[in-house]
């Protein structure tokens, strides 16, 4: 296990803390995982590094989640970056997987899904 790279986010499962079981013992990478000695759960870890820092995605959510008085209703994932669909708003952010960090905020909706459709030249039944 790496000494360089030390983040204080545990993952939980049945109870126990999950361990970190690393791909590549230099850099942690997409491949790392988080795993349950008790019942072999696994999960992916999001931690990143790059040359401008490192990070944690399922950190920088759990931070967000907690300043943040909404409850989510879908939280998707693609790589570092995280999607967490609000009932009335949808935040996006995280490491993009080459050197940038990105947030994103949409609250404008989009009340009439049909006519919007109908605007671009879409039919969708
Ligand atoms: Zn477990």
């Amino acid at each position: 296990m790496s000494e360089n790279f030390s983040y204080p986010t545990p993952h939980q499962c049945c109870g126990k803390v999950m361990s970190y079981v690393w791909a590549d013992s230099d850099y942690p990478s997409l491949e790392d995982n988080w795993v349950c000695e008790s019942c072999d759960e696994t999960l992916p870890s999001r931690r990143y590094s790059d040359w401008f820092g490192q990070g944690d995605t399922d950190e920088e959510l759990k931070e967000y989640l907690e300043s943040n008085e909404d409850t989510p209703l879908r939280i998707f994932y693609d790589g570092y970056m995280v999607c967490i669909v609000f009932a009335e708003y949808v935040v996006v952010f995280g490491y993009d997987g080459n050197e940038y960090v990105h947030t994103f905020c949409f609250e404008e909706p989009t009340d009439k899904i049909a006519s919007q459709l109908f605007r671009l030249g879409i039919r969708k039944h």
